[in-house]
């Protein structure tokens, strides 16, 4: 079969590499002009410092077979995620963990101790926790929601927590012990050379052609029997029924000699600071050395119709408006939707790769079994 994967990011990369390993012909398109989507890394000219151009990327999982995946394709180096927070003039240590606990409070609790006083802070008329706020409220208790995640929550997304559902927190673990890695899988790590390499090695087949610069372009169906497409869900309709919310990201770069914050990611819990953290690139490959060091400011706004989506809102309006795409999906053939953009959910690295290998092998499974491949493998609602 012929393939045209629209979308040169993780899920098009992997999916592309499967049906071009069992025979078929693959031809990836990105309009963009690199592969990678938005974990692509390049070299700073300025300071010579790989650089996360898209915003932070760390790679983390506990799936077995998509961590021999990755690195089957490039070699990873150790780097475990420490992240700071600035917040209330003080420098905390993320994830909340008991270094957080008895900083904050001024206090020299033991882990059972931390417990017990976050249990006493904890609003237990909270039953279920539905939205962010109540999560963090069951979690961690008012002063320490407020000074991590309330103005950091309002600023990344736009709008009140009470407004967001409680998986957006649950993203990050809360510890009673002095651990402050910030994710808890079993294997973590950063692509030695940056994640370009790493999708350019997975898209680097005989089989598989690539075309960057290259916008999706309707008439190109017709030369191929089948799209799989990684890219906005309600681009493919040409936003018909109107445009999904998104939160785009805009960064401020800055350079400086030496080192200018001491960490790779330094978050700011504040409202009143603009911008949500402040990434310095080259603490994400502690094994180079630079003299100059290059930074980025994030700051998180709604995402344009020229802008570059990010992250999805998915709040009820969007949910709505999701269901109604899902719909005119369902009635198309010819064509998969995928990923973090084609499903429109918020989804790591890891859990990309490991839907686009089962997407490759329900492709298997329904090309042996002569039935039409899925529009949807994932469900985004
Ligand atoms: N978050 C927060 N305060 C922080 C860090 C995170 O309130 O200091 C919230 C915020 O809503 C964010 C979510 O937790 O969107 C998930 O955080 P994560 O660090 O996983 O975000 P990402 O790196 O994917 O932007």
């Amino acid at each position: 079969m012929k393939f045209l994967m629209v979308g040169a990011g993780l899920s098009g990369a992997v999916i592309g590499r499967a049906m071009a390993e069992a025979g078929h012909d693959v031809t990836v398109i990105d309009s963009r002009d690199h592969v990678a989507g938005n974990c692509h890394t390049a070299r700073d000219q300025e300071t010579g410092v790989l650089v996360h151009v898209y915003g932070p990327h760390i790679f983390h999982t506990d799936d077995e077979e998509v961590w021999g995946y990755v690195n089957r394709f490039t070699p990873f180096k150790p780097y475990e995620n420490r992240v700071k927070s600035t917040t209330r003039g003080q420098v905390f240590s993320l994830p909340v963990n008991l270094h957080t606990i008895n900083q904050f409070f001024g206090m020299t609790m033991r882990p059972d101790e931390a417990r017990a006083f976050l249990k006493s802070q904890a609003d237990t008329s909270i039953r279920s926790p539905e939205t962010f706020e109540e999560q963090a409220l069951c979690l961690v208790g008012r002063d320490l929601y407020e000074a991590f995640f309330k103005g950091y929550a309002e600023k990344q997304w736009g709008c009140a927590p009470s407004a967001l559902p409680a998986s957006v927190l649950k993203r990050l673990p809360v510890r009673f012990t002095y651990d402050d890695n910030y994710f808890f899988h079993r294997f973590q790590g950063m692509p030695e050379d940056g994640y370009t390499p790493m999708v350019a090695a997975i898209l680097d087949h005989p089989n598989i052609t690539v075309s960057l610069s290259t916008p999706y372009d309707p008439a190109m169906r017709r030369a191929h029997d089948h799209v799989v497409w990684s890219g906005p869900l309600d681009g493919y309709f040409g936003y018909d029924l109107g445009r999904l919310g998104y939160r785009t990201l805009d960064f401020e770069r800055f350079t400086t000699t030496g080192d200018w914050q001491g960490c790779a990611v330094m978050n700011y819990g504040d409202r009143d600071v603009p911008f949500t953290r402040i990434t310095e690139h080259k603490y994400f490959a502690p094994w180079e050395q630079h003299e100059k060091t290059v930074l980025y400011r994030e700051y998180s706004r709604a995402c344009g119709p020229d802008d570059i989506p990010y992250y999805p809102i998915r709040l009820v309006e969007e949910k709505a408006m999701l269901a109604d795409y899902v719909d005119l999906a369902k009635r198309e053939s010819g064509v998969s939707f995928v990923g973090r953009l084609g499903t429109y959910r918020y989804l790591d690295m890891d859990v990309t790769i490991r839907e686009a290998l089962e997407t490759a092998r329900a492709f298997h499974g329904a090309m042996a079994a002569g039935t039409p491949l899925p529009v949807f493998l994932q469900d985004p609602l």
